[in-house]
């Protein structure tokens, strides 16, 4: 049978040999260990995956000393109420928005701190990255959506501002190289490159933590998770450990510049196919366009559920775009090889000959 190749947007793909990974220790033909997931957080086996896990992050986000890595639960969304909560109160938290992720974290820190749009693409469909407006002079920081996976739309580099920067990284999160060090603070999901649901990393620049204001509930408090090694109650242990498992997989794979290497190789490809057809488009201004998640639409959209049923019976599932876009949308995460896109691709030119 040939293999699935998965595009779904999240939970997404993991690789096939961590799946090998997975079913080793899950195997029924052990009975008498347990597996990872049935043992104590605080003993030595699950002491040693947490120790994996953060030095695998350390080392391929390529921070030292000067940030804190922690390993929380709760998803981005959780980091979008903690971090005004502990790093915005009584200062303005400043966003540049590029898609969906960026409107709901700027809706979430409205609620808890004075917050500004300071750039938006909103008002041309986020289709590029907007020009940096005037920062607040009390701008506690400024927010960026390190790439829209639902929009599509991703920022090469950091913005550059005058202020720390706080970045949503979920769906790019160790899928290239990339300047961690220079982020005050940086949040991401593993259910997209780094694993399964349940696990969000956070990396924050130490001396961020003397802003914290008292008086937050202690769950709410980095600090609480900071002196606890993320271990203040039971950590999602069978995340931290699928996770631990794909940081593997990444540096026994030659690591993040090659991965990021062939992550832009598989991204270029899928492009390059939808610009040489009037069949498929992507409206995103090429200097902008994400390299791991690409919308696109037909020509005639009332064909969109037929390519979707289509490509999931060809062993392509996962390619319905989000429902507050519609159309297409292929997610090329580290999972992915370039059979996926080669296969992907050869579906759409059959697809186009057929109803073109
Ligand atoms: C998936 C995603 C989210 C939502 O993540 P949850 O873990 O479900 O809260 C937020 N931001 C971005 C950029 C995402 O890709």
């Amino acid at each position: 049978m040939k293999t699935i190749h998965n595009f779904s947007a999240g939970p997404a793909a993991l690789p096939w040999p961590v799946r090998e990974r997975l079913a080793d220790e899950f195997s029924l033909d052990d009975a008498h260990t347990p597996s990872i997931a049935e043992v104590s957080h605080r003993g030595p086996r699950f002491a040693d995956v947490a120790e994996r896990l953060e030095a695998g992050i350390r080392k391929l986000a390529g921070i030292g000393d000067e940030h804190h890595v922690l390993l929380l639960q709760g998803g981005a969304h959780l980091q979008f109420a903690m971090l005004p909560m502990n790093f915005a109160r009584g200062r303005t938290a400043a966003f540049t928005l590029t898609g969906h992720w960026g409107e709901k974290a700027f809706a979430e820190s409205a609620r808890i701190t004075e917050s500004r749009v300071v750039a938006s693409s909103g008002d041309a469909q986020y289709r590029d990255i907007p020009e940096l407006g005037h920062l607040p002079a009390d701008a506690a920081y400024l927010h960026y959506t390190g790439n829209e996976t639902i929009h599509g739309v991703q920022f090469e580099q950091p913005p550059v501002a005058a202020v720390p920067l706080a970045a949503d990284m979920s769906s790019e999160f160790l899928s290239r190289p990339y300047p961690y060090a220079d982020l005050a603070f940086s949040y991401a999901g593993a259910q997209k490159n780094l694993g399964v649901a349940g696990l969000t990393v956070v990396l924050i620049r130490k001396d961020l933590v003397e802003r914290i204001p008292d008086g937050l509930p202690q769950y709410l408090d980095y600090r609480t998770w900071i002196d606890s090694g993320s271990m203040k109650n039971t950590p999602s242990t069978f995340a931290w450990f699928v996770a631990a498992e794909v940081i593997d997989w990444i540096e026994s794979s030659g690591g993040l510049a090659k991965l990021g290497q062939r992550n832009r190789a598989k991204a270029d490809r899928l492009y390059a196919a939808i610009d040489a057809s009037d069949f498929y488009t992507n409206p995103v201004a090429p200097e902008a366009r994400s390299m791991m998640n690409i919308p696109f639409v037909m020509a005639d959209d009332d064909l969109t559920m037929r390519f979707v049923e289509r490509a999931e019976a060809a062993g392509m599932p996962g390619l319905k775009g989000h429902r507050a876009v519609g159309g297409l949308r292929a997610s090329l995460y580290n999972a992915l090889g370039m059979d996926a896109v080669d296969d992907l691709v050869e579906f759409m030119r059959e697809f186009e000959r057929k109803h073109g």
